[in-house]
């Protein structure tokens, strides 16, 4: 193998920062590709042409056309186009196919948060797409060495190349949530065109159905999880969903890269959408934007901590466990700022400890990126209750913001916070929850009296710690190269 040949990437992905987001997926998929690309790689994003995805790039040009790619009902022709933006180094391909893409609402639900009905057509001809062009070097003037596939909406690209006996670029599936699944009735392989031969239990078939998450997990050559105790955690029957049989049976496969900060977009120094910049060295600073937050959501001065919870507001995230523990914390004084939105029963009990606790405990029920930022900036303590984290950002986030993670030791969590740079509690319950709180609450407040320096110490030390996506791109062209990337000439 000749080690001097640059690897050449297509990074496959359903949503990408800045362009569109829904959660972590869009973070890793908008700063990834240029460490890899910093790492020597040559990388190609590709992503659905969603509608105000193409007005947002700063050129965009046809690169291909894919015609009709052959699935029932027909829709329509499907181009390739390329585009670029200022703030990445990476080109962008863009899948577009109006009559499944360029719609109102979100890409994967409609307005009214309810997911969209022709969802397997939709990711199945954008997964068709990608494997076309990962062997069609030739006509699209770029051949890549490896598909790096992200999630279910991509994992049926591992399955039609595996249906094509032609030579095909190596394929690496990265599980960034093993909860979606893409589950669809068994009837969808013929809408879709792939053979019968592959709904068998070593194939598509997933208690009587299909599923596409699992056609990347059984097809592609490589398998990762976005942190190493995920990785873990994942072969087991608690936590396997389903797949834990499958995921052991590949476990020489599957390895675990945690995701990295993008340390452009998350810096307090910098960062323009604060009220004031600061470093470990002027924590004092973080006060301004601690009002700053309280004054934006309605809280009043209170002795503090100030709590803060950034995230999409589903039973994944232990919301529950929170809206348990929260009341008592409240009673001694402790105050709470919540940014989130997603299940309307979580959001409706969230709402109620607002209009019990006003000026104590507030919440805003929206998606506001910079809003999150002043949660980091502002925030003493940021909660991260959930009952399962393959990765996550927000306690990345928080520790380069000097807002100290109390998380469950789950996962990525586990794998990124320590006692000194923050809070844990081991099990899922709303006790251990609040007793972690407590001890956070003590340890703030014992600290400011005494004046012993030791919260800040902490901070200090939260802020030093080191996630920069740097260390994950070499991981990721360590496992791209040990699936002979530089085979393809
Ligand atoms: P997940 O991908 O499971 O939602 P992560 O922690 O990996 O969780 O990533 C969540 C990302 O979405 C982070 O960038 C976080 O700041 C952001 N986020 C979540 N909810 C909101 C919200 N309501 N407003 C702004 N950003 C949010």
């Amino acid at each position: 193998m000749n080690s001097e040949k640059i690897v050449k990437i297509l990074f496959a992905a359903s949503e990408m920062y800045p362009l569109i987001k829904t959660g972590g997926l869009a973070d890793v998929a908008g700063a990834l590709p240029d460490a890899l690309l910093n790492a020597g790689a040559e990388v190609r994003v590709v992503l659905p042409s969603y509608r105000g995805v193409v007005e947002q790039l700063d050129s965009v040009e046809e690169l291909i056309s894919l015609g009709d790619i052959g699935l029932s009902p027909a829709v329509g022709e499907v181009k390739v186009l390329q585009g670029t933006l200022s703030s990445l180094k990476t080109i962008i391909w863009l899948i577009d196919c109006p009559a499944m893409f360029e719609r109102d609402g979100g890409p994967y639900q409609d307005e009214n948060g309810e997911d969209w009905e022709d969802n397997m057509l939709r990711f199945a001809l954008f997964s068709k797409a990608i494997a076309m062009l990962g062997v069609m070097g030739e006509q699209s003037g770029w051949q890549p060495d490896i598909i790096h596939l992200n999630d279910w909406q991509t994992g049926m690209v591992a399955a039609w190349l595996h249906s094509w006996n032609v030579q095909q670029p190596k394929t690496v599936f990265t599980i960034h949530n093993l909860q979606y699944q893409g589950v669809f009735p068994a009837e969808s392989l013929a809408r879709i065109g792939l053979p019968q031969e592959l709904y068998s239990i070593d194939g598509l078939e997933y208690y009587g159905q299909i599923s596409f998450l699992k056609a990347g997990l059984y097809y592609a050559n490589q398998i990762t999880a976005v942190s190493p105790s995920y990785a873990q955690e994942i072969q087991s029957a608690e936590m396997g969903m389903g797949l834990e049989g499958l995921l052991r049976s590949r476990r020489e496969s599957l390895c675990g890269i945690l995701n990295g900060v993008d340390s452009v977009q998350w810096n307090p120094a910098t960062d323009r959408v604060l009220h004031t910049n600061y470093s470990k060295n002027s924590l004092a600073k973080r006060l301004q934007n601690r009002n700053e937050l309280k004054a934006r959501i309605g809280l009043r001065d209170g002795q503090g901590p100030l709590f803060g919870l950034v995230s999409r507001l589903t039973s994944q995230k232990g919301i529950d466990l929170f809206v348990e523990a929260a009341p008592a914390l409240l009673n001694a004084g402790a105050q709470f700022a919540v940014l989130g939105s997603g299940d309307s029963d979580l959001e409706s009990a969230l709402l109620q400890l607002a209009r019990e606790w006003q000026g104590e405990f507030a919440v805003e029920i929206d998606y506001d990126e910079s809003l999150a930022h002043l949660f980091m900036a502002g925030s003493d303590l940021l909660l991260v209750p959930s009952r399962f984290e393959p990765c996550g950002l927000t306690q990345l986030y928080a520790l380069r913001y000097g807002a100290l993670p109390l998380v469950r030791r789950t996962g990525g969590l586990a794998d990124t916070v320590d006692k000194q740079s923050g809070f844990l509690f081991e099990n899922i319950d709303s006790g251990e929850l609040q007793e972690c709180m407590f001890t956070a609450l003590n340890s703030y407040r014992d600290s400011l009296q005494s004046g012993s320096g030791e919260w800040e110490q902490r901070q200090q030390y939260a802020m030093e710690q080191e996630f920069g996506w740097g260390k994950s791109a070499q991981n990721y062209i360590e496992c791209y190269r040990a699936l002979g990337a530089d085979l393809i000439e």
